[in-house]
């Protein structure tokens, strides 16, 4: 089949238009300068805990709350390198999923056996997340509006037909009215939204409240775990000597040589509009606020603010070679130019709008696309990582995993088999620069040849390292 352009190709407005929506913005993360959060003291000196918890992203404070629910006169210590969710919790698209297997197919065919467990499990993640919000009072703009998958091209409509949720032209464009969707699907209860940067500090402030010690700017640097006794956790400001540890650090490097290729940073570039005017709104509708995401291998992600700006994020997904967390890969001309052309061809009633702010983050991509889960030094370190860009809801649960096998209890989320296996590592380099780029390379071939995968994306499914977004 030959090349094709996408839609947004074909749509794309004229490059004048383009470099004027972009000319206001800058480089910044409209959600953390839209949260107010208090500063915590580093550590200083030596110190001990029954709990200590490595990274302050969602993942160490839920860990760091749900640890205190179920022992309230716990000792626990959190520690946060920089500053609490500055990183990946702070700057997503605050889609709060339910799924913890990034979508049915790729629970259904990584783990068909407990798929149905996964699913359920993972609906009553989402469902005690929303009470948490709520019993916690977290003041975290959380919507449960659902999300709206949108076709942007005619094979994509095949796709969603016979869907329950399936929405024709007309009623999509009813929901969110761009010329360029042609189907939508709907899927009401399993996707909420949130500010994700308030989240993030909201726990914090929970935490603190409930006891649990935070230190900001305070790096671990090493963990010491004799064979027996307590782990010394040495940090920047003092060693912490902790009857178990709770390693949430991400993407970043991991203190645990065994999970050091588990996880690669791919960046994801965002950008967010002014708010819009009321006529701005009411000329593309959105009146029940869904999370949108088209349905191309390079998707595009985008949902309303409280005050009603847009933000508009995806499609680029860039690995930079050796794999590391750089500010310096955040700014990008091409990737920004790019998205602001396709925000433009999906809403040209739009043109005059200007974008505000851009940025960027590094998903936490690992080889089977969700977090793994595992425990270290005879049960005393636990860790979860790899969210692969689906942590806002899932970190929750890794948590309570977490927490379980620190206390050595066996639970069902303990026994499931996504539990119990780590993922395949990355190969080193450069061979991970050359599979990952192969990989996007032919995604998006196949987003220009009618989805069709090449032999490449066909040997991927069938080792089980591809992904059908
Ligand atoms: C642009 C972007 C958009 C995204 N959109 C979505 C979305 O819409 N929905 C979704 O579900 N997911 C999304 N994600 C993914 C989601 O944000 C992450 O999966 C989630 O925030 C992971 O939380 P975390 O706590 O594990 O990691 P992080 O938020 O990265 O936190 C890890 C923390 O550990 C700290 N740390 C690391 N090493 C050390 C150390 N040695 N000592 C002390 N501290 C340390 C870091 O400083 C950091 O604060 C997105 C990610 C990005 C980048």
């Amino acid at each position: 089949m030959p090349a094709s352009r996408t839609a947004y190709e074909e749509h794309a407005p004229a490059s004048s238009v383009v470099r004027a929506a972009l000319a206001g913005s800058r480089h910044g993360v409209f959600w953390l300068e839209d949260a107010p959060g208090t500063t915590y003291p580093a550590l200083v000196g030596a110190t001990t805990a029954d709990l200590a918890v490595v990274g302050g992203g969602y993942c160490g404070l839920w860990t760091a709350v749900l640890a205190k629910r179920r022992n309230p006169g716990a000792r626990v210590v959190l520690l946060e390198a920089s500053t609490i969710g500055w990183a990946a919790s702070g700057r997503n698209g605050g889609f709060c999923e339910a799924s913890l297997t990034h979508g049915e197919d790729n629970g259904r065919s990584r783990w068909p056996e407990e798929y149905d467990a996964l699913e359920r499990l993972g609906a009553a993640n989402l469902d005690a997340l929303e009470a948490d919000v709520r019993d916690l009072g977290l003041d975290c703009q959380f919507e449960r509006t659902g999300s709206l998958s949108v076709a942007v091209e005619p094979h994509q409509v095949e796709w969603l037909r016979g869907s329950p949720d399936f929405l024709d032209r007309d009623a999509v464009r009813a929901e969110i009215d761009s010329p360029l969707f042609l189907a939508g699907e709907w899927e009401r209860d399993s996707c909420a939204l949130v500010h994700p940067a308030r989240l993030a500090r909201e726990l914090a402030r929970v935490a603190a409240e409930l006891g649990v010690e935070i230190h900001e700017g305070t790096r671990v640097t090493d963990l010491d775990a004799p064979t027996r006794g307590p782990v010394v956790v040495r940090t920047t400001g003092g060693p912490v000597t902790a009857d178990r540890v709770a390693l949430a650090t991400n993407v970043f490097p991991s203190l645990l040589r065994r999970t050091r290729m588990l996880t690669v940073p791919v960046y994801d570039y965002v950008l967010m509009t002014e708010p819009l005017t009321d006529a701005q709104l009411a000329s593309i509708g959105w009146s029940h606020r869904q999370g949108l995401g088209d349905l191309a291998n390079q998707f595009h992600y985008s949902r309303l603010t409280a005050d009603n700006r847009i933000l508009w994020g995806g499609y680029d997904a860039v690995y930079p070679t050796g794999g590391r967390v750089r500010a310096a890969y955040e700014e990008r001309p091409e990737t920004f130019t790019a998205l602001a052309t396709h925000f433009l061809a999906a809403f040209p009633q739009l043109e005059g709008l200007r974008f505000s702010h851009r940025w960027a983050g590094a998903i936490d991509t690992s080889t089977r696309f969700v977090a793994f889960h595992g425990l270290a030094s005879r049960g005393r370190v636990a860790y979860a990582a790899g969210f692969t860009g689906l942590g806002v809801g899932a970190t929750r649960f890794a948590a309570e995993v977490m927490l379980d096998r620190l206390s050595g209890l066996s639970t069902e989320r303990t026994r499931l088999e996504m539990v119990r296996r780590t993922p395949l590592p990355f190969p080193p380099e450069p061979f991970a620069s050359i599979g990952i780029n192969a990989t996007r390379w032919s995604l998006d071939r196949a987003d220009h040849r009618g989805g069709r995968r090449n032999l490449f994306l066909r040997t991927l499914d069938a080792v089980g390292l591809g992904f059908d977004s």
